[in-house]
This record gives structure tokens, C-alpha cells and sequence, in this order.
């Protein structure tokens, strides 16, 4: 699994900080992870990050634990579409650096937090360790996102706001199809997360993705 084995392969310099992010991170709610799961990433990244900026490493960790959710959420129905029924092959939606955290916008904020800014940074750095570890034995797709290639894209973990949330008004419309108005509360969630400005670390996530996509997956929580 892309995920585990990027996460396994990570440089482990640091220790010291793993017991205490357990500690504040693991027991918050992740209604599509696991706790083995869940406690397997908070170790790895923490023990790849170390003792850095104590609250940054821990709103990365939890922004990666809230992104594995989208990526289960997305895997239980509208990936298949953007698999074998995307309008505009072969790049879908990824033709421009959409992994890029902050925008123009974003940075031209005036609300801007030195935490958010820092927390784009170390994503950053994050994605080119991921997507390096995932091209291996793959070719890449020039002329459209450098990080695209010929079978997807090379990030799962730390794909951007914008990349983890955006659905396309094709997919939009499966997904109506396919559910009826129960997945608009969906939908909507989603389109908020895609489309805000990203000036303080609250702006990264929305937790009524993972409340609404609970209610419409239900089969793809863990069972108890
Ligand atoms: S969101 Fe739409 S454009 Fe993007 S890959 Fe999926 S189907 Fe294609
Ligand atoms: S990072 Fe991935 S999802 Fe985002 S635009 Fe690039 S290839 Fe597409």
C-alpha cells in the first residue's frame, strides 16, 4: 500500500517526540482510520520529524491523519469515476502545481498565521519526500503537473487542500446520480475545504467532510 510504505521508509532521526504527539494526537477522533493505523503515522512522522516545531509537526501530523480519511473517502466511490470516467483524459484536473499549499490569494491574506505559513512549508517538504518514494518504477506525465504521472498522481498523504477536496462538476453529478440529495451535505463540505483561503491552520481541514462522508459510506468506517 503506497501510503504504509512511504510512511515505513521514512528516515527515523528523532524519537523524543513520539510519546507526547501519541499523546495529544491519538486520541482525538478518526472515524475512517483505525488506532493501529492511526498511532502507526503519528510514530513515523514524528519520529521523522523530531523535535521541530513542536506545534507545527503536530498540526502537519493531524492535517496527514485527516487527509488518509479524505483518501478513504474518495477510494469509496468517486475515485472509480475519475478512474474510468473522467471527461477530460489524460490529465483529469491535475494540469496545473495545484499541490502548491498556498496560492496567490492565500499569501496576499491579510489574516495570514506564521503558523499556517510555517505548516505549508513543512507539507512541502513532505510532498517531495512522498512523491519521490512513489515514482519509483513509474513514468512520469510532462506538461501538466510536475508530480502527475502516466498512472495518477505520485501523493496520497500530502496532497494539497485543493488537490484532496476538488470534484469536478462531472463527479459532482455522479455522485448525485449515484446517491440522490443525500450526498449534497457532502458535496458542499467538500467545495468549501477546496475553495477557501488557507490563512490560519483551521483553513486546511473540514471536519464535516468526515461527519457528512461517514453518513454517506457508512460501509467504509472500520468495523468496532
Ligand atoms: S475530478 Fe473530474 S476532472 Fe478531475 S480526475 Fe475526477 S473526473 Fe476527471
Ligand atoms: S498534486 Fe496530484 S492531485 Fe494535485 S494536481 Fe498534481 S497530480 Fe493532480
Amino acid at each position: 500500500m503506497p501510503i504504509e510504505s512511504w510512511l515505513s521508509s521514512l528516515a527515523q532521526p528523532d524519537h523524543s517526540a513520539i510519546d507526547g504527539d501519541l499523546e495529544v494526537l491519538a486520541g482525538r477522533d478518526y472515524p475512517f482510520l483505525t488506532d493501529a493505523c492511526v498511532s502507526s503515522q503519528i510514530e513515523r512522522l514524528s519520529g521523522h520529524l523530531g523535535r521541530r516545531h513542536q506545534n507545527v509537526r503536530r498540526l502537519v501530523i493531524g492535517y496527514s491523519l485527516y487527509i488518509r480519511q479524505v483518501d478513504v473517502i474518495l477510494q469509496s466511490g468517486p475515485r472509480a469515476f475519475c478512474g474510468g470516467r473522467c471527461p477530460k483524459p489524460p490529465a483529469g484536473c491535475c494540469n496545473r502545481e495545484h499541490f502548491v499549499v498556498m496560492n496567490v490569494s492565500d499569501l496576499m491574506s491579510s489574516r495570514n498565521s506564521p503558523a499556517a505559513l510555517h505548516m505549508a512549508h513543512m507539507i512541502g517538504l513532505l510532498q517531495q519526500t512522498e512523491s519521490a518514494h512513489n515514482r519509483a518504477g513509474r513514468a512520469m506525465r510532462p506538461g501538466y503537473c510536475s508530480l502527475l504521472a502516466e498512472d495518477g498522481c505520485t501523493l496520497r498523504l500530502f496532497k494539497s487542500p485543493r488537490c484532496a477536496h476538488f470534484l469536478c462538476e462531472d463527479l459532482e453529478q455522479a455522485m448525485l446520480r449515484e446517491n440522490g440529495v443525500a450526498a449534497q451535505p457532502l458535496l458542499s463540505a467538500m467545495k468549501r475545504a477546496e475553495s477557501s483561503t488557507i490563512s490560519s491552520p483551521t483553513d486546511y481541514q473540514n471536519q464535516t467532510v468526515i461527519t457528512e462522508a461517514a453518513r454517506l459510506y457508512p460501509d467504509s468506517l472500520p468495523q468496532a
